[in-house]
């Protein structure tokens, strides 16, 4: 279907964000204009406490203004890849914003070589700039020479080069060749492996379909290694300029995360819930009949054949029962997102694939976009994503623009525990025992898997590559694949067997061109997993301190975001008690299986 095909009621409604696209490009001008004006008002001049929260307050207007316009253009483009028109404007909202910073880019400097009395003094009266001023303050320590930091901004263009070269490879030079099973076609690609052959149930057509797959992007492990090395050894030399301790200090500054719990969040994992997700590699042996458990059968489902159908009423009227324990306002958020179309539902071509969210920082909605496909996984979907929409609405009313940048720690929180919040609900409105095995399930095999194994995993090998790289050392394509294997070897023992290809994971995942990303899926899961516990057996008293955790936005760390939901991050507590409840749906898919006999 091409996107003016699409029936109005399956899109999202982006005037609620602008009225015309004309009104957003008059935004983008606005942003301009303010960029010109602070340049014109106050360089040179960020000496004194007025000023520089002057100053402050037009460029947090510039940011506020200059994103929501960037917003509405990218989510049109978003829906339709296809559309040259949607696409030039979204680069022209781009260029315009880059120039602005680059125009503003004094700001930061300026005011970090304020003296401290001056800076004690704005950020006493900063208002919604405070904690971004207590932040240039927290990062004054790691600056450099004004010169140098100019010199570095103006080569910050080419510090993304390594994400694009991998980006390259991956989505421009990679041909997939299609693959025969009994004399059968079946075409190949990346989307398509990832997203329908890892769990494909017929056996051959899986194993398959991961050889060729594994084959094919063994190809371009060489020009892979090159981009990743070179993007880690970036952070090695950053580090090392900046004066950080380490690699590991000057990748965890900015989500203001100590190394212990980092350490803490993969060591605890690997360690102890390596024995139930052996246990669960046991029981797909068995409900597939399989003879071998391979790395190539762990995405498929417990039971594909139970697939219950939905429409988009009984959707909403799941997620609006299921999470009425939040209370009637954020009910009413969920039936406002239906009925005002926040989301775009449509499956037409040039679609991003996958579901997000987003929530621009003063628009009265949020825009949730996904591709119906009728099953009840898209139900979780949805509930994932409108537990994003619930933060940002919570947050963004409370907050100026700079406090809602919601460090990544906990950013899966709020989404993860609607998931299992909706998963409670379930369980009880069918005690039909192949039902609750299939809701059990997806919790364990899409929910926790995707956060607490794949990310996990992941995080496990990016530290040792880290350690490697600030030893002084480099990596390449054959350490990264011995590290891959090592980890995954680690974890699975002799439940799994490790098949050829499984070490090339590492070329797979974008995450690893963002800092140290990978770790943080499990810590947020871990806060909703507790916090979850303590909504269904506490109620209203727990669900206000959720509120008032979300609505905190970025004024908090994260161990001070955990702490206000009654979760203490700072012992291993959580961590352990959240292995304990997965180790526990694992048992009872076992026991239900065994009842069922098949
Ligand atoms: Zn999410």
């Amino acid at each position: 279907m091409k996107r003016s095909e699409v029936p109005v009621e399956m899109t999202w409604d982006l005037s609620l964000i602008y009225k015309t696209r004309e009104d957003a490009l008059k935004a983008l001008e606005e942003a301009r204009e303010l960029a010109d004006r602070i340049e014109k008002e106050y360089r040179g001049r960020l000496d004194n406490a007025k000023d520089i929260v002057d100053c402050m307050h037009l460029y947090e207007k510039m940011m506020e203004t200059g994103s929501r316009a960037s917003s509405y253009f990218s989510l049109n483009m978003e829906t339709d890849y296809t559309n040259a028109e949607n696409a030039a404007d979204y680069s022209r909202a781009r260029s315009i914003l880059t120039e602005g910073r680059t125009k503003t880019s004094f700001v930061e400097s300026e005011i970090a070589e304020a003296d401290a009395d001056i800076l004690k003094e704005a950020v006493e009266k900063g208002g919604t700039v405070s904690n971004y001023l207590k932040d240039i303050l927290r990062g004054k320590p790691y600056m450099l020479e004004p010169g140098t930091e100019k010199a570095l901004s103006a080569l910050g263009e080419f510090m993304g080069t390594p994400y694009r070269i991998y980006n390259q490879a991956k989505l421009a030079d990679m041909r997939f060749p299609d693959f025969y099973v009994k004399e059968k076609r079946y075409p190949l690609g990346y989307a398509l492996f990832e997203d329908e052959y890892e769990y494909e149930k017929d056996r051959d057509v899986r194993h398959f379909a991961f050889r060729t797959f594994s084959e094919t992007i063994k190809k371009y492990e060489n020009v892979t290694a090159a981009a990743y090395n070179a993007y880690v050894c970036r952070d090695r030399t950053m580090a090392g300029l900046r004066g950080f301790k380490d690699v590991f200090d000057y990748l965890l500054f900015d989500d203001k995360v100590t190394r212990d719990l980092y350490d803490r969040q993969i060591d605890i994992i690997m360690e102890k819930l390596a024995p139930h997700m052996r246990k669960y590699a046991g029981l797909l042996k068995k409900v597939h009949k399989l003879n071998r458990m391979t790395y190539a059968d762990l995405k498929l489902s417990v039971d594909p054949d139970f697939d219950p159908r939905v429409s988009i009423e009984d959707a909403e009227k799941y997620i609006a029962d299921g999470l009425a324990v939040m209370g009637g306002e954020y009910v009413d958020m969920i039936h406002r997102a239906f009925k005002e179309r926040w989301i775009d539902l449509a499956t037409n071509d040039g679609k991003s694939t996958g579901g997000f969210c987003s929530s621009p920082y003063g628009a009265p909605a949020s825009f949730i976009l996904l591709s119906w496909q009728g099953r009840m996984a898209d139900v979780f979907t949805l509930a994932h994503e409108l537990g994003h929409a619930g933060h940002f609405k919570l947050c963004n009313n409370t907050q100026g623009y700079f406090d809602t940048q919601v460090p990544r720690y906990y950013v899966e929180a709020p989404s993860t525990i609607n998931e299992l919040l909706l998963t409670g609900y379930l369980e009880k409105t069918d005690s039909d025992p192949r039902f609750r095995r299939w809701v059990l399930s997806c919790t364990v095999g899409k929910t926790y898997y995707h956060n607490f194994v794949t990310h996990l995993l992941e995080a496990a090998y990016q530290r040792e590559v880290y350690k490697i790289v600030d030893a002084g050392g480099s990596v390449q394509a054959e350490t990264l694949s011995g590290i891959y294997k090592d980890v995954l070897s680690k974890f699975w023992g002799d439940a799994v067997e490790i098949t050829k290809g499984a070490e090339l994971t590492w070329m797979r995942q974008p995450n690893y061109y963002m800092g140290l990303y990978s770790y943080t899926y499990s810590a947020g899961l871990t806060i909703s997993t507790k916090m979850c516990k303590r909504i269904l057996e506490e109620g209203e008293s727990a669900v206000n301190d959720w509120k008032r955790a979300l609505a905190a936005g970025s004024t908090v760390t994260p161990l001070e975001f955990a702490k206000m939901a009654g979760v203490d991050i700072s012992t291993d507590a959580p961590l352990l008690e959240t292995i304990d409840y997965i180790g526990r749906m694992i048992d009872e898919m076992c026991e239900l299986t065994e009842e069922l006999g098949f």
